[in-house]
């Protein structure tokens, strides 16, 4: 029997304000526990939240920017769960009237594009944490509350995610729009970004989705993969041996690589859902709407579109360099210092992009954008040739120094003087006169032997292009 998954995310993002959803709090990682905190964000009697402005117009700008629409009139409500990390006993969010609903985002696999339906997205606030002890004989937990009150939106994805790389695929195009509005840091070790997934598997031929089982708080793409593959399977050896998927919540356990159960999965009315008595509902007028549309700056598909059409550059590549807001402004730059349009493209994709993931660093971190433009304008002005230019490159982010210093330090400027490359090419047609001779009948291959003596001679500093006229000269001879 085959069995087709069915896959819903959550996507919890947490919102770069400088101050809490609900009162003037820092919102700042990392802080001692318990600095900023107040009566409003600590639920203490009497005390009143209003909604932070910022927060509605970053919220907007998510819905706006997956093509949402956007609610002119919304509410909050309490939704009521006793836990230790939430002082006030209930967490402000939004239930049956949520300020966006119907939205989009385009995930792309080979070229096959397939949008997934965005149902929802609603503001709320953060809970606290809890820290147990690290020491398993101290039966002791402490709460520290920093966070309770950060701002939230939770995006809903309908269930038309079929298998774990369509989640990452969504997740990784969710990631990018939310970067690109500058909404978020959406850094995942931190919690800026966590998923909840939604699975389930039904036999193939059946309309009705089974029954579904919800995985909390991934805190990776990894995560998220590995879990979605793991709960899957759990789910078909279920049911092939007779026994039934039950509606629950999990967790995924990193070092044991697999789900287990945390509690059976509540149903909303379990929350005891209510409106928010202390918030006016939240109005939006058209006017203001359009102000924050008028903010939207240039997300990564419309930048694609550009790319491909100011510098002619394959889609390929265009894809490659708009996935994040950085590539595609180190890319603009260079090629707006005079750097050619498709070796701008080669040189990030190849060189930077390489570097980068091998050592899992911004561009920014591995390389300047002054260094690397000041490197490959050398290469366009014929100073060095591009092989020398990866050994500089290789140098230069190794030890972070001018490229111009290191060429000049290494002596690694071309040689574009006829007169001492003709030395080095007659030493040359001397020493390899078999080749010589299987060039005169007419194997062309020898000549690129011959080149790449010439290179080697002069350890890859001779012009390239010269080389090969001058050598051509003397066999013809
Ligand atoms: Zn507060």
């Amino acid at each position: 029997m085959n069995y087709i998954p069915t896959i819903g995310l959550e996507v919890h993002v947490q919102l770069n304000t400088n101050t809490k959803i609900f009162c003037g709090c820092k919102t700042s990682f990392g802080d001692p526990p318990n600095v900023h905190i107040c009566p409003v964000c600590l639920g203490l009697p009497g005390a009143l939240p209003v909604l932070n402005n910022e927060v509605l117009k970053k919220a907007v700008l998510a819905g706006l920017a997956i093509k949402a629409e956007i609610h002119k009139k919304s509410k909050f409500d309490r939704k009521n769960y006793f836990y230790p990390d939430l002082p006030k006993a209930y967490q402000i969010s939004q239930f049956d009237e949520p300020y966006c609903t119907n939205g989009v985002i385009t995930i792309e696999e080979e070229g096959r594009k397939k949008d997934i339906c965005i149902i929802r997205i609603h503001m709320e606030e953060d809970a606290g944490k809890l820290m147990h002890s690290e020491d398993s004989n101290v039966q002791e937990s402490y709460v520290d509350l920093n966070r309770a009150g950060t701002p939230l939106i939770e995006i809903v994805s309908a269930p038309e995610i079929d298998s774990s790389d369509e989640a990452v695929l969504y997740l990784t195009q969710l990631k990018s729009i939310m970067q690109y509005i500058e909404i978020s840091d959406c850094n995942m070790e931190q919690g800026s970004l966590r998923v909840d997934a939604n699975i389930s598997v039904r036999p193939e031929g059946q309309e009705k989705l089974g029954t579904r089982a919800e995985i909390k708080n991934l805190n990776s793409f990894k995560a998220v993969k590995a879990a979605i593959d793991y709960e899957i399977e759990r789910q078909i050896d279920l049911i092939n041996s007779g026994e039934k998927v039950l509606q629950e919540t999990r967790l995924w356990n990193a070092v044991s690589s697999r789900t287990v159960s945390m509690r059976s999965k509540e149903e909303s009315h379990d929350y005891r859902y209510f409106p928010e008595p202390d918030l006016v509902p939240v109005v939006l007028t058209d006017d203001e709407i359009s102000a924050i549309l008028n903010d939207m700056p240039e997300l990564a598909y419309q930048k694609k579109e550009r790319f491909v059409k100011d510098y002619s550059i394959p889609e390929y590549d265009a894809g490659v360099l708009t996935a994040k807001k950085e590539y595609a402004e180190y890319y603009e730059n260079l090629v707006k210092k005079g750097v050619p349009a498709k070796k701008a493209s080669n040189w990030l994709m190849a060189e930077m992009l390489a570097f980068a993931r091998e050592k899992d660093l911004e561009f920014k971190d591995l390389c300047s954008f002054e260094n690397l433009s000041a490197l490959l304008l050398e290469i366009e002005s014929g100073t060095i040739s591009g092989k020398i230019a990866k050994t500089v490159f290789a140098e230069m982010i190794e030890t972070n120094k001018d490229p111009l210093q290191i060429i000049k330090e290494k002596g690694l400027v071309q040689i574009t003087d006829e007169n001492a490359i003709v030395l080095v090419v007659e030493e040359v047609l001397k020493e390899n006169q078999e080749s010589v001779q299987s060039f005169l009948d007419g194997k062309d291959k020898a000549l690129g032997f011959l080149v790449g003596q010439v290179m080697k001679k002069t350890q890859g500093k001779a012009n390239p292009p010269l080389v090969n006229k001058l050598l051509l000269e003397r066999l013809k001879k």
